[in-house]
């Protein structure tokens, strides 16, 4: 992309009104513009790491052996009524009454529309085990939308849903939800603690929320300081075997990770002194087994291998694919602005011209993009007439991984310079060790 020709409409002032990091960042960096409380327009660079992320929990859910589908945003209320939650979920969910006076909702949540699709489809055990899940814009009409796209009203959200003979085949979906979200979130660069949580009007008893470790997260949690050393990596995971799965889940929860809510100080106390850890995390993910509050009331039911009726075990499993983009952000940012992780980075690289109109530094620029485009990279050339030190707090704030300076000095050795925006670190080499280098 030439800067020249993209819309990138970053900020010079920061934003009164934004508390944190990644909200202010997102704003100066063009990434969002507010259209009312809590809603967003996502403009083309917040656009692209919004698809980013998306795009990597695709590939893990269905690595999981889970299957996408698309579900609409608009309900009917008569569902609802069904599992007696039209009443129970109180004033977050935004009702909307239709033409015909009928009365509809957006969509909080899927659990009454999955369980609807499921029976309508589904009637023996040999259908099972099946887990559907589906990325799509959720409304909750939040009492404080604050933090940007962090607690939005309208916000992205990965939600999956598992339909399963029995609890034992139920919690194995539950644990193929917990690994896949921990790949997930690794991929992403971050590191989302799995921590023992409240239901809330989801309902069930088994839950973990995913954690990543903020000062200015919402959630108050309390942990075992080991439980940060654990990683997932590339450990060869077969999601078929229960086994593997909860081996996993095993390591995890035996240390101690909890948010406030179902937080023991007797059973944290059980934990060295100097290990123990009090702090604020944000919650990018939960999962939930909840057996058969749903698929009973709604009657979401299977013929099993005796040829009796019995409901289905259930369980929800949701990832806030917005709110990871603030979250992405207030884990890796710096004074300057955002330092984008690999794996979600909006293009691999910068691309300064220090001397835009000179034909050979213009050339050499050309030719680099070129050769990292015919790689299947994705570089951003500024190719403004701005000064280098603008285009320097430019490259910094949207904070793509590397910075590739190009300008007669240089060239005149044949080098260019690559930055990293981690480090800070420069290094001069040819064009096309600089190509090499990246991604
Ligand atoms: P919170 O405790 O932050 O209100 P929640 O527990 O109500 O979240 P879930 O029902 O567990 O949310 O939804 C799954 C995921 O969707 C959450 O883990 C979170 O990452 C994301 N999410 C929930 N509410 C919002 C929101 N208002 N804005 C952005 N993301 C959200
Ligand atoms: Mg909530
Ligand atoms: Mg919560
Ligand atoms: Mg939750």
């Amino acid at each position: 992309m030439r800067l020249s020709r993209y819309f990138l409409p970053v900020l010079k002032e920061t934003p009164a009104d934004a508390q944190i990091a990644s909200h202010r960042l997102m704003l100066r960096a063009g990434m969002i513009k507010q259209a009312s409380a809590g809603i967003y327009s996502w403009l083309p660079l917040g656009y692209r790491v919004l698809r980013n992320i998306e795009a990597i929990v695709h590939e893990e859910q269905q690595r999981a052996g889970h299957i996408p589908m698309l579900m609409p945003t608009l309900q009917s209320a008569e569902l609802w009524r069904e599992s007696g939650r039209y009443d129970a979920y109180g004033p977050e969910m935004l009702r909307i009454r239709d033409r015909h006076d009928r009365d509809m909702l957006y969509g909080p949540t899927n659990e009454e529309l999955i369980t609807d699709i499921f029976r309508s489809h589904v009637s023996s055990y040999r259908e099972l085990p099946l887990t559907l899940y589906h990325i799509q814009w959720k409304f909750r009409d939040e009492i404080r939308p604050r933090f940007g796209v962090m607690r939005g009203r309208e916000f992205y959200m990965k939600d999956g849903y598992n339909f399963d003979i029995d609890r034992a085949a139920a919690i194995h979906a539950y644990n193929r939800h917990f690994v896949s979200y921990l790949r997930t979130y690794e991929r992403m660069g971050l590191q989302a603690i799995p921590m023992r949580a409240e239901s809330g009007p989801i309902g069930g008893d088994d839950t973990h929320e995913f954690l990543v470790l903020a000062d200015t997260g919402e959630s108050e949690v309390f942990y075992d300081a080991a439980v940060t050393e654990i990683r997932m990596g590339d450990r060869d995971i077969d999601y078929d075997s229960r086994a593997d799965c909860q081996a996993v889940v095993d390591e995890y929860t035996a240390l101690y990770a909890r948010t406030d809510d179902t937080h023991d100080a007797g059973v944290f106390a059980e934990v060295p002194e100097d290990r123990r850890r009090h702090g604020r995390g944000i919650e990018v993910g939960q999962i939930f087994y909840f057996g058969t509050k749903y698929s009973e009331p709604m009657g979401a039911m299977v013929s099993d291998p005796e040829g009796n009726r019995v409901p289905v075990h259930m369980g929800s499993h949701g990832i806030g694919v917005s709110r990871l983009v603030g979250a992405i952000i207030e884990a890796s940012h710096d004074e300057r602005g955002i330092i984008w992780p690999e794996g979600v980075t909006p293009f691999h690289c910068g691309i300064v011209n220090l001397r835009q109109g000179d034909a050979a530094t213009d050339a050499a620029c050309e030719a680099l993009y070129a050769a990292l485009a015919a790689k299947g990279l994705d570089p951003l050339y500024d190719d403004t007439e701005d000064r280098a030190g603008a285009k320097f707090a430019t490259m910094d704030l949207i904070g793509l991984p590397w910075r590739i300076t190009v300008g007669p000095r240089g060239l005149a050795q044949g080098k260019v310079e690559v930055t990293s925006r981690r480090t800070g670190e420069s290094e001069e080499m040819s064009p096309e060790a600089a190509a090499d280098r990246i991604g």
